[in-house]
């Protein structure tokens, strides 16, 4: 019989405001799917090729595209799928400290070179409280005092990793706990090449499941609460989305890397996905004015995006001009060193939204750090 792999998937339908659940197959001889809607168990979607989706995307707790359609894995469809494709899958929590926030680019860059992928991300502050609260089982070691000290002067961004025994693979890259003994140890480490001392060491990873299912229910609650604050000040400020298309070839990194070696200062970021709904009041300026806006709309909502709030150096260069002309094509041309020049591939997946009348960039700014994550 034909290698297949069965997942339980669910999809929110907003026209009819309903969850639905499909029994969702997979066929690695010609990378086909099917879908077979589960409640009156028909046909959803006939076997057909869709290149766009990995074999490697396809694990439980994962958020997929197929044709449009943002699905969440939520279970294995058989035994045979979980043991061949979910055995190794795990989370955990990684956190850029504040030493290292200007790294962003590299850090994220290191982890999807590791084959692990960012499924959520946010710039907070934390108080001290919360500090405390996030580091309780140092509570009563001679550091801990430094260690808060530390981790509250700046900005951290908290991210949610996903992939193949990610607690450990994350720590790995991380290296050990002192950046001096790091250095000496594995060069080729995070901590190694970011970080200075044993107290200011770049970034955290949890440490086991256990610890990584806590830390990220304290960044990213599931059910109550909203865990801590954005970074958004909304002052001198404007708003860049990286697209989802680019989220997902795994250019995130570099995109955040151009930015801030251009001058550009990041002080709110966060990841979202968007929907339908959203997406069309984001872009509601170009509707009607902009051929592309259906299909701008259908990118938006197509996967994660990035949301983030930017600050230009002092001096006339606005984050528009690094962002370049609309069509990468022309990009290419006229300004080979803009975002889109680099990453973008198509007028519509030109990998970076940017705010374009400067009276909307309060407004793009609050539209995701106000609304989306009010
Ligand atoms: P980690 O899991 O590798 O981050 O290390 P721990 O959980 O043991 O410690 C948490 C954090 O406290 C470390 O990342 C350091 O920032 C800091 N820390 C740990 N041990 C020491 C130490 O011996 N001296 C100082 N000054 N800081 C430390
Ligand atoms: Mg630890």
């Amino acid at each position: 019989m034909e290698e297949r792999y069965a997942f339980l998937a669910e999809w929110y339908d907003p026209s009819a405001a309903l969850m639905r659940r499909y029994q969702l197959l997979y066929y690695p001889r010609d990378s086909s799917v099917e879908m077979i809607d589960i409640k009156n168990q028909r046909v959803f979607l006939r076997r057909t090729k869709y290149d766009e989706l990995h074999q490697e995307d396809l694990f439980v707790g994962n958020r997929i595209n197929v044709f449009s359609r943002q699905l969440n894995l939520i279970g294995y469809g058989n035994q045979y799928t979980a043991d061949i494709l979910g055995s190794k899958k795990e989370r955990t929590l990684a956190m850029i400290k504040p030493d290292a926030i200007t790294k962003v680019g590299e850090i994220i860059q290191l982890i999807y070179e590791a084959n692990l992928i960012v499924t959520k991300a946010k710039m907070t502050r934390l108080s001290w409280k919360q500090a405390a609260d996030f580091y309780t089982e140092h509570q009563s070691k001679s550091f801990f005092n430094n260690l808060l000290q530390f981790v509250t002067c700046g900005p951290v961004i908290a991210m949610e990793l996903m992939g193949d025994e990610a607690v450990s693979a994350w720590r790995k890259l991380l290296g050990p706990t002192d950046s001096g003994v790091a250095r000496k140890e594995a060069a080729t480490s995070l901590r190694a090449q970011f970080g200075t001392d044993g107290t200011r060491n770049g970034a955290h990873g949890s440490d086991s499941l256990a610890s990584a299912a806590r830390e990220l229910e304290f960044f990213f609650p599931s059910t109550t609460g909203h865990g801590p604050a954005n970074t958004a000040t909304y002052k001198d400020t404007t708003c860049c989305v990286i697209k989802p298309h680019a989220v997902s070839e795994g250019l995130t990194g570099k995109i955040l890397g151009s930015i801030i070696d251009a001058g550009f200062e990041i002080t709110a970021l966060q990841m979202f996905n968007m929907d339908k709904a959203n997406a069309e009041e984001f872009l509601e300026v170009y509707k009607g004015v902009v051929a592309e806006y259906t299909g701008m709309v259908a990118e938006l909502c197509s996967g994660a995006c990035m949301a983030l709030e930017i600050r230009p150096p002092d001096g006339p260069k606005t984050f528009r001009e690094l962002c370049g002309p609309a069509d990468p094509e022309i990009a290419r041309h006229l300004r080979p060193y803009t975002l889109r020049a680099l990453y973008g591939k198509s007028k519509v997946q030109n990998a970076v939204h940017c705010t374009d009348l400067p009276e909307d960039n309060v407004l793009e700014v609050q539209y995701f750090f106000k609304i989306l994550d009010g």
